[in-house]
């Protein structure tokens, strides 16, 4: 259908995340789809016998705005558990339509035209939308190639009276580095007596390997009393699809994240949360998900040692990078659609996460799949390139 009106663009270089594209091309071609970060198994039973025992008792109508309480009680209750800081339940708990909307709703709560928010690049890809729908501009530290630590340095020489807000994310999409307590520290004293507020991206705060623990922003006091910490239910629990998170924080900032939250979506899916606060009893299914990915990650790095990629660290999250130079000097978008169209892999390339486009020859895997997706994937990039021995 025709127009009728003249648009104007809010955002008239933007396409379709990179996450999409590469899942429909990889529907398009039949390829191993291993871009967009989705399991392709399934949850256990008892999460959905639970969500369809609850529709059918009655429980359909409008939750409160902030969550249902025993959705709220759960969350508090682990995240007192894990990281040592009781969250009230009234008033610094909201349970959010995934992670995506609760940043979304955190960056409106709090960024006004003109403010400047430090992201970390590689970004992930739906922080600078949010602050730039608002008004507000994204101001680029850079995750340093090839481990992908913080500069601390260079995010003191980012800071400015205009800095309204810092975005962190650990485990880190896409690079599976993880923020360790020295670096946590190291941003308390860099934010000590500003009125900065961080974001706390910690949506696969279960997925840390070799031991490592998981450092929430929620556990240092001092961070904790600026933060907005959030998490999605759709990576501790299989169900991507759900569209389920939360966020926690002092009470002061809470309330300015309700008062967007209210009229963004009101309240979330009422049968999911009474499922979620039956399932999060056993604490064993969150705290198990990092031994059940560890395994494999393993498989998986353990099936491309046979190939000619070469794997970076991955010390959490669901997700492996790994450099192609040795296969081809494509960029990596190029690359990317190559691979997806005549090997039959799909990957996302990293450069989707930089705004200038870097490009350090990095692609994306997912390996929260089953064994026999990840080793079809690897059997078809066997075939495509020859062993590394014979290089
Ligand atoms: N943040 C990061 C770092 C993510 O990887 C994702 C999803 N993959 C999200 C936020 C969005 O989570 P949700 O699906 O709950 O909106
Ligand atoms: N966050 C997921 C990823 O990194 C994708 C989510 C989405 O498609 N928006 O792959």
């Amino acid at each position: 259908m025709e127009t009728a009106v003249r648009i104007d663009s809010r955002f008239p270089d933007m396409g379709t995340t990179i996450f999409t594209v590469m899942s429909r091309l990889a529907a398009e071609c039949g390829a191993v789809n291993l871009s967009q970060g989705f399991p392709d198994f399934q949850a256990e039973p008892a999460l959905f016998d639970a969500m369809h025992r609850h529709m059918l008792a009655g429980r359909n109508q409008y939750p409160p705005m902030a969550g249902l309480p025993e959705l709220r009680q759960a969350i508090a209750d682990k995240v007192a558990a894990l990281y040592g800081t009781r969250f009230d339940v009234e008033s610094e708990v909201t349970v959010t339509a995934g992670a995506t909307q609760a940043i979304f709703t955190a960056v409106a709560a709090f960024v006004r035209p003109g403010d400047e928010v430090i992201v970390f690049e590689p970004v992930y890809d739906s922080y600078v939308p949010a602050i730039e729908t608002v008004g507000g501009k994204a101001v680029h530290a850079q995750l340093q190639f090839p481990d992908y630590a913080p500069d601390w340095a260079q995010v003191a020489s980012l800071i400015t009276p205009k800095t309204r807000m810092i975005i962190v994310n650990s485990p880190h999409n896409p690079t599976g580095s993880l923020l360790t307590a020295a670096d946590v520290d190291r941003l308390a004293e860099l934010v000590r007596g500003t009125d900065i507020v961080i974001l706390s991206d910690e949506v696969y705060e279960h997925i840390l390997f070799d031991g490592e623990r998981h450092v929430s922003l929620c556990g240092h006091p001092e961070l904790a009393a600026r933060t907005i910490v959030v998490s999605s239910f759709g990576k501790t629990y299989h169900i991507t699809g759900w569209k389920i998170g939360y966020v926690v924080g002092p009470a002061a900032l809470m309330a300015e994240f309700r008062k967007v939250h209210q009229f963004n979506v009101f309240t979330v899916h009422a049968p999911s949360q009474l499922a979620i606060a039956e399932y999060m009893q056993d604490a064993s299914r969150h705290l198990g998900l990092a031994a059940f990915y560890q395994e494999k990650r393993d498989f998986f790095r353990q099936l491309m040692a046979a190939t000619p990629f070469e794997l970076l660290p991955c010390r959490g999250t669901y997700f492996q990078l790994a450099r192609y130079d040795r296969i081809s000097d494509l960029p990596d978008r190029a690359f990317a659609e190559w691979l997806t169209r005549e090997v039959g892999v799909a990957v996302i390339p990293v450069s989707a996460f930089y705004a200038d486009g870097r490009d350090d020859n990095v692609v994306r895997f997912c390996f929260a799949k089953r064994e026999e997706t990840l080793r079809a994937a690897v059997e078809r990039l066997g075939k495509a390139f020859p062993a590394k021995s014979q290089l």
